[in-house]
């Protein structure tokens, strides 16, 4: 395992100086390159991945004579229950070849997924995301402001000085800690600022409440939320900053950034993107479909990933990238819990049940300043582990003063949207779209 960290810097650097060649590539270039990548995987998904050689028997699926994109749609769309049923059948035989490092994650949908993520993945994640970051103006040492859940012990912020960056913890994020920041901040003015977007906003509404001066920042980079467009302007209003949205996945099934010249790219020398309407048919408005080129480990072929897409009629950007432009991103809100000594936790909060197997979907709901409850549907491999864990997840974040109940369900509460939230706020903490 220790080896294989160590190699990734190595695989970073030598991958960033292609990811730099490839957003120059010709749209023939960058079509040959996809579907080359495609038939590689594929082939090897169908050498060495039980799953997949199972499925392809099934439907009667040739990998031999796989051509790349135009064939993709032979191969069934992989949804997410089937990799959380399927996950040993979705380990390469020979995965310890390319390194093996378990994740998981439950995005904000309340359902957690456990998967394995190669080294070569792993750095091509680091240096797509890295090419993106510089999109925006971002460079090594730039002054920022990190806005994350750390976990710090004592402290709600910790300057960095090797990468010049000063990081506020989300799990501490209250009155209290903001005004603190805030006055930190007015001797110490970021370039950049990072983090969730709920958080970032967080932070201006609290220091607007208390009349302190907010940071005008050159940049903002959002991310591991939805940007909607409401907040795109409010962050921009209150920090006088332009604003660059992030998305990416822990699957690493898709990613998509803004250039410089605003627009959302598909990052498609990273993972091949599609977009589909109900019946898995193309369109320009529908689910967002992804299969990363890299994770040999655990190949997820058209991977559902839940969040909707609109693509842009537009066919070029000022920028001169040949990747396809997205419109706008639609993705899950949800409300926020309040803890009784003031914290406000957003999507940080569907953390806690990443640890926690056998969850089938979660909400949690608050009623009273110091009472939630978690719905659980669950699985047969739930057991006394499962919820202990997901005691100890819950208690990292919400802290010992709240009252906990756990109860399992058949159903989870829908809004009229029929949108699940992972959160719902009783008492008022409602987190606008
Ligand atoms: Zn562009």
């Amino acid at each position: 395992m220790e080896k294989s960290i160590l190699q990734i810097p190595f695989k970073v650097i030598r991958n960033y100086q292609r990811y730099l060649r490839s957003q120059n590539w010709s749209k023939n270039s960058l079509s040959y390159f996809q579907d080359q990548k495609l038939i590689q995987l594929v082939k090897h998904a169908n050498k060495n991945v039980p799953y997949y050689q199972n499925l392809f028997k099934k439907i009667k699926f040739d990998a031999r004579t796989f051509r790349g994109r135009i064939d993709l749609p032979k191969i069934p769309i992989l949804e997410k229950e089937t990799v959380r049923k399927s996950v040993d059948k979705l380990l390469a035989k020979n995965a310890t070849k390319y390194g093996i490092r378990w994740d998981s994650t439950s995005g904000s949908t309340g359902t957690p997924l456990h998967f394995v993520l190669d080294d070569q993945v792993q750095a091509n994640k680091i240096a797509a995301l890295l090419r993106s970051y510089c999109w925006a103006g971002y460079k090594f040492y730039t002054k920022t402001l990190s806005v994350q859940s750390y976990y710090f012990v004592k402290e709600n912020f910790k300057y960095n000085p090797f990468f010049n960056v000063l990081r506020f913890d989300t799990n501490r994020l209250c009155k209290n800690s903001v005004h603190k920041l805030l006055v930190k901040l007015k001797s110490w003015q970021p370039d950049l600022i990072m983090g969730f977007p709920f958080d970032i906003l967080m932070i201006a509404k609290i220091g607007i409440d208390f009349g302190l001066e907010l940071p005008t920042p050159k940049m903002i980079i959002t991310y591991g939320e939805t940007l909607s467009c409401n907040q795109r302007t409010q962050l921009s209003k209150f920090y006088h900053s332009k604003v660059y949205d992030f998305y990416s996945m822990h699957e690493n099934s898709a990613m998509i950034s803004q250039c410089e010249s605003g627009n959302l790219h598909l990052i498609e020398d990273f993972a091949y993107h599609e977009i589909l309407d109900e019946n898995d048919k193309h369109t320009s408005t529908g689910d967002l479909i992804g299969t990363n080129y890299y994770n040999y480990a655990m190949p997820l072929i058209r991977y559902r990933t839940l969040d909707k897409v609109e693509l842009s009629n537009s066919a070029s950007c000022k920028c001169g990238r040949n990747f396809r432009i997205v419109k706008e991103i639609f993705g899950k809100a949800c409300d926020f819990i309040e803890t009784p000594d003031g914290r406000i936790l957003g999507s940080v909060m569907s953390h806690s049940i990443d640890q926690a197997k056998g969850i089938i979907a979660s909400q949690c709901i608050q009623d009273k300043i110091d009472h939630i409850y978690t719905n659980l549907i669950i699985d047969k491999e739930f057991d006394s582990n499962s919820l202990k864990n997901l005691k100890i997840g819950l208690r990292k974040r919400i802290g010992n003063e709240m009252k906990i109940d756990i109860n399992f369900v058949k159903n989870l509460k829908k809004r009229q949207s029929g949108k699940t939230p992972f959160i719902i706020s009783k008492i008022g903490n409602k987190y606008q779209e």
